[in-house]
């Protein structure tokens, strides 16, 4: 597969500055890994604070010419590009289940995902609309301009390696905005074939730069730089108060996407298969390495028992293995760190009291491949509950009342997606108001699409992503008062 990637011109190793591909100053590389299988990808370039200072000013070059562009230039470019992701979509989804893991089917969904945000930000770009306001005075008039808010830096994880960039790039580009962006050490590759493809699209060098190596220096660097005006984020909630923090000595706008602890609550009035199905995709998406996955399932008492049988025997049918193979549902997790936190997860509940009913352990296949697993009888006080697991399983708390269950959703520092399934429209529009999350999916698992703002509350983070309100991320309001009329 790596092969036939090069020669498509998509499988990159250098950095990108400036519109050129570059190595790291002092030649330094990394290895990116397949997790299924433990090989060496290739070796990228490892840049620091130095090649990162020169993409922040190319960026701040770039800004000049591009945020000058019509509205309709700009969506052009979008388009283009765009249109060039959904042309190679296999070679891409294949370039993700490579370096990421997640099966091929999911990775040719997250490139239509993905590009979506760009299709969908190329259409925005044209209404991207200021507003005239009436004067409390005869002689004056007042307006509104928006306007791009400069170079942004974009700081991404590895769990979608794509989508996680368009969401941002598309709408920071759409605006006017020129970006340095960080994808993950641990999955640049994707990143670098996206950005292959935004120079064929015609979008002008340094409008979109990529650098990827020591991550503390790069972000230090963007942090530092007074020209960088934005900072996004979409990572870990400990990274992002320190990115949060370090932005205010310039006093940068910032987005954050950082964890969930996503309650998925089941009522006694709940359709079962709807449930079910809509547990199954929340939890088991990427094999639960997401941060709107299901972390607790909160079930009625008097649907538990119906709901756990069922649920752990559609579990212990999901099929495991390297995401190239035919009809494989769950791949490897992305290392053997996330492995070793799962497993400390579930040690944790066992031995307060929690049970197996499926999975528990590594998987037979060895590697970083972990088996799909529902615990039963987990409270408040496990692991489990209070901190993302960020794996396959699935731990099953029980709830008396209505009360009770919106306490036990709440009672968290996050607040990203919940999820209620009841047929009791009163009820579910009445737990739906009672959340404390950005996201609440009613008798539905599957929520994220480019049109819906996505972003969280408390402690998961700051700001939306995706539909209307993403672009506002990369605006600012100028206020114009035009007077002696
Ligand atoms: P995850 O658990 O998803 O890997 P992280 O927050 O560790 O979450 O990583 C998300 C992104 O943040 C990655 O691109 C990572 O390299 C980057 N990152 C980690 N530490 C820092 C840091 N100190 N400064 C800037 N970026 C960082």
């Amino acid at each position: 597969v790596a092969a036939k990637l090069k020669s498509s011109g998509l499988l990159r190793s250098q950095a990108l500055i400036g519109g050129k591909w570059v190595d790291s100053y002092d030649g330094k590389t990394i290895k990116v890994y397949n997790p299924a299988t433990g090989e060496v990808i290739t070796d990228v370039a490892c840049m620091g604070g130095k090649e990162t200072n020169d993409a922040i000013s190319s960026a701040y070059d770039a800004f000049s010419s591009w945020s000058k562009l019509t509205a309709a230039e700009r969506s052009k470019c979008l388009r283009k590009w765009y249109d060039l992701i959904m042309a190679h979509k296999e070679e891409l989804g294949q370039l993700m289940t490579l370096e990421q893991g997640k099966p091929l089917k999911e990775a040719i969904g997250e490139v239509s995902y993905g590009a979506g945000f760009i299709e969908f930000s190329a259409e925005e770009a044209k209404r991207i609309y200021g507003d005239i306001i009436p004067s409390p005075l005869a002689d004056r008039r007042l307006f509104v301009l928006k306007q791009p808010v400069g170079v942004v830096g974009a700081i991404t994880p590895w769990n979608f390696p794509l989508a996680m960039i368009t969401r941002k790039v598309g709408p920071a580009l759409a605006c006017g905005c020129t970006v340095v962006i960080k994808p993950s050490e641990l999955t640049p590759l994707t990143a670098l074939a996206a950005a292959e493809l935004s120079l064929q699209a015609g979008i002008p060098p340094g409008v979109v730069n990529v650098v990827m190596g020591n991550a503390s220096d790069i972000g230090d660097a963007l942090l530092a730089s007074p020209q960088v005006r934005k900072l996004t984020f979409t990572g870990s909630t400990m990274v992002g108060k320190k990115l949060m923090a370090g932005a205010a000595a310039t006093v940068k706008k910032v987005s954050l996407e950082l964890g969930g602890n996503a309650p998925c609550i089941v009522f006694d009035d709940a359709d079962l298969e709807v449930a079910l199905k809509g547990a199954l995709a929340t939890k088991f998406r990427n094999t639960g390495q997401t941060c709107v996955c299901a972390n607790r399932i909160l079930v009625q008492e008097g649907i538990y028992e119906k709901f756990a049988n069922a649920f752990a025997k559609a579990v212990q049918s999901m099929k495991v293995g390297d995401g190239f193979s035919e009809g494989v549902e769950q791949g490897p997790l992305i290392n053997e760190a996330a492995v070793k936190k799962v497993e400390s997860f579930v040690e944790d509940a066992t031995s307060k009291g929690a049970k197996v009913l499926v999975g528990g352990k590594r998987h037979s296949l060895g590697m970083t491949f972990y088996e799909p697993t529902v615990v039963t009888g987990v409270n408040s006080e496990m692991l489990l509950s209070k901190e993302e697991v960020f794996g396959p399983v699935a731990p099953l708390l029980k709830f008396k009342t209505e009360e009770e269950a919106i306490h036990m959703a709440n009672d968290t520092n996050a607040g990203l997606a919940a999820y209620i399934f009841s047929t009791n429209i009163q009820r579910a529009w009445r737990v739906t108001e009672a959340l404390e999350y950005g996201i609440v999916g009613v008798n539905e698992g599957l929520v994220s699409t480019e049109v819906a703002p996505f972003g969280g509350v408390k402690q998961s983070g700051l700001g939306r992503e995706g539909s209307k309100y993403g672009l506002d991320e990369y605006l600012e309001m100028k206020y114009v008062c035009l007077g002696s009329m």
